[in-house]
């Protein structure tokens, strides 16, 4: 069976493009590697999400996003891809399970994942005080002392999240100058329980069961230290998940897709949209233009 689309990808940008696609009556489906809401989901609080005003948690975003989906026809479907192969004008997505999906568009909606410190400790003590989600793990730190890397929203805001739980919050970042946005900084700013390590990269993440401490380089001074804490989270940027279409699809050289403006690829049939692709603006309300985007054009190129 050749179906019209799949798209690849269960967040605000796939399930929106699954709505419109679903509207226009295109044969298809969601794939999904585990569960709908992607990076929304462990956001704890949306509050710049249109309609909202009073702002509403990642989880209750996306099953309202998912229920809308599903409400105009279009499944979501376990699965993972390893990589798509066009034959003629068709495309066929092969999946880590050994299936083979024919299809005649797709839409790769597969979003970015944290990006990793690199550091000595960093893997060995992920579950045991390192951290990338504020939303699953701060509950864990009630009282004790945690730190955040990072200088932009996402390190701002979970930093300001963490101080709900923890008694101190330390924002360790690169400069003396945060890039998170203005709204974001001064609540942080004004927080008692954040304190500002500026200016330093964490070199170690030190523990025995679990993490104890982080070895700190300052920068400017080339001084380094030792900072007590239980535990730390990792917000130090995203990476696209696109290594699926490495070679297949023109990315730039961080692996973010490029499109032109109606999301398709230099690949025929094959389009992308939300975090996966390269953009100026990474955002709930971008990646749903987006979707919305990307399904419209599906239409009228199929047509
Ligand atoms: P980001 O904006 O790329 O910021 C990454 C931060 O980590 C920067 O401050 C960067 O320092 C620092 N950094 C990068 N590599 C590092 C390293 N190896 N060691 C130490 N520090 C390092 O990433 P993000 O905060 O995850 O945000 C990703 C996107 O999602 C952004 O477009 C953001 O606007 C969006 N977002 C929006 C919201 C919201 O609207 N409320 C919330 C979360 C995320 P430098 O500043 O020195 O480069």
């Amino acid at each position: 069976m050749t179906h019209d689309v799949i798209i690849i990808g269960g967040g605000p940008a796939g399930l929106a493009a699954a709505i419109y696609a679903g509207r226009a009556k295109l044969d298809g489906f969601v794939l999904e590697k585990m569960s709908p809401g992607g990076q929304v989901l462990i956001t704890d609080r949306v509050e710049n999400y249109p309609g909202f005003p009073e702002g509403l948690t990642g989880f209750e975003l996306v099953e309202k996003f998912s229920a809308h989906a599903q409400k105009f026809g279009m499944k979501i479907e376990n699965g993972e891809v390893a990589s798509i192969e066009p034959v003629g004008d068709l495309l066929n997505i092969s999946l880590t399970d050994q299936r083979t999906i024919t299809t005649r568009s797709i839409i790769v909606a597969t979003g970015a994942t944290h990006r990793k410190l690199g550091v000595k400790g960093e893997d060995e003590f992920i579950g045991r005080g390192v951290s990338y989600c504020a939303t699953c793990d701060g509950p864990f730190f009630r009282d004790q002392v945690v730190a955040v890397v990072g200088g932009g929203d996402s390190a701002v805001q979970e930093a300001i999240f963490l101080t709900r739980f923890a008694k101190k919050v330390y924002l360790i970042h690169r400069r003396d100058e945060l890039r998170a946005i203005k709204v974001l900084a001064d609540r942080a700013k004004e927080n008692d329980k954040i304190e500002f390590v500026w200016d330093s990269v964490v070199e170690e993440i030190e523990g025995d069961d679990q993490v104890r401490s982080l070895k700190i380089l300052n920068r400017k001074t080339g001084e380094t230290s030792t900072l007590k804490v239980d535990g730390v989270f990792i917000f130090i940027g995203i990476v696209p998940v696109t290594d699926f279409v490495k070679g297949l699809v023109e990315t730039d050289e961080m692996g973010f897709i490029k499109t032109d403006q109606w999301m398709r690829t230099s690949v025929k049939g094959v389009y992308a949209a939300g975090d996966c692709r390269q953009k100026p603006l990474l955002q709930i309300v971008t990646a749903v233009a987006e979707g919305a985007t990307a399904a419209y054009a599906v239409e009228h190129d199929l047509a």
